[in-house]
């Protein structure tokens, strides 16, 4: 029979997102609620392997619901891919008397999470972690609104110097395999036209649609191009098409980089990390492992961490024909 579960540790794993923090503090305070120990891992897994851990209590996570970026820090571990790697971590489990593991991460985390849980038969929890919404059994990813909202907001403000100059701006957003912030953002912006990595629009019918709005009279407009666009060429090459094929047009390039990870949760994202650190916290607590939390229909709900990480999240074509209309 599996030894009732008294100490769980928390880690935030791969790239930050805004939110993490809440679901930090979520799983610390939910673990204090059930009066259950709870110990914060810094550097993901890379901490795991060396020891580097911190006794939690409800007191630790005050006032950082609204910090973005991450508490205990983040990391990516190589040594962690390695099995030598792994059994360090599991002594280190074990030496702490931590019986359970909470992962807020992205797909990456969840496979090393899967991975040790087999190994050991250790119990794992993921919580999906990521401003790239791109995982699998879960409607919306911790950071994922934060992100959108700071998009919108810089779009917004190159729209006002497009228009004062006449200008036609191709905004990089993140996105390498999912179009969920270039197609959502896009759309919340009033883009012209978005490209993704999901579908192949085309270069040609890019010219097309800028051509014809031009005609129709704008004189200015925004293209949001998702960093995995499907045309397989990068904002500059596609700008640089444009700009000799509408001379017209004064063309320029703005790409977002690494401000849509940073910035203070949004209130959606403060929810949604409360939710879930409760959830996996007890999904521990009824005996349950290898799964993710996930947000579908506004329930929580748990997902079997292989699917988490094997399933892909497909962008809803509802999206991509709104995306449509309003480019006419
Ligand atoms: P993001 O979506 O922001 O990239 P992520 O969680 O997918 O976040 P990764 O860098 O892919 O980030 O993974 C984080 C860490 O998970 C890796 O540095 C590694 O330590 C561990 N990991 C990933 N894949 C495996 C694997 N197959 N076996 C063991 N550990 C793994």
């Amino acid at each position: 029979m599996r030894k009732r579960i008294t100490r769980v540790a928390v880690m935030t794993s791969g790239g930050d997102s805004p939110g993490m923090n809440a679901a930090i503090r979520s799983v610390v305070r939910s673990c204090a609620y059930y009066k259950i120990d709870c110990v914060g891992i810094y550097r993901g897994y890379q901490g795991l392997i060396e020891a580097d851990f911190i006794s939690m209590n409800a007191r630790s996570v005050h006032n950082i619901i609204n910090k973005g970026g991450t508490i205990l820090k983040s990391a990516r571990s190589k040594d962690f891919m390695e099995k030598e790697g792994r059994e360090k971590a599991y002594n280190n489990l074990i030496a702490s008397d931590i019986h359970a593991l909470v992962v807020i991460g992205g797909d990456g985390s969840f496979t090393g999470g899967m991975v040790f849980n087999k190994e050991f038969n250790f119990p794992v929890i993921g919580i999906p972690g990521t401003i790239d919404n791109d995982i699998f059994g879960t409607d919306y990813t911790i950071g994922y609104d934060t992100a959108l909202n700071t998009v919108v907001d810089v779009i917004d403000k190159i729209r006002d110097t497009a228009s004062s100059h006449n200008r036609l701006f191709f905004v990089e957003v993140m996105g390498r395999d999912s179009g969920f912030i270039a197609l959502h953002a896009g759309i919340g912006a009033g883009a012209e036209e978005i490209l993704i990595p999901e579908e192949d629009l085309g270069l040609d019918r890019l010219l097309d649609s800028l051509q014809k709005s031009r005609r129709s009279g704008k004189s200015s407009s925004i293209v949001v191009v998702a960093e995995g666009d499907k045309t397989g060429k990068n904002v500059f090459e596609i700008a640089q098409f444009i700009e000799k094929n509408l001379p017209e047009y004064e063309v320029r390039v703005s790409i977002m980089g690494h401000m849509q990870r940073g910035g203070s949760p949004s209130c959606f994202d403060r929810v949604l990390a409360s939710r879930m650190g409760v959830k996996a916290v007890e999904l521990l607590l009824d005996g349950k492992t290898n799964l993710m939390v996930g947000s579908v229909n506004n329930e929580m709900v748990a997902v079997d961490l292989e699917l988490a990480v094997k399933e892909h999240h497909a962008i809803n074509k509802e999206i991509l024909r709104i995306s449509d209309i309003m480019s006419v």
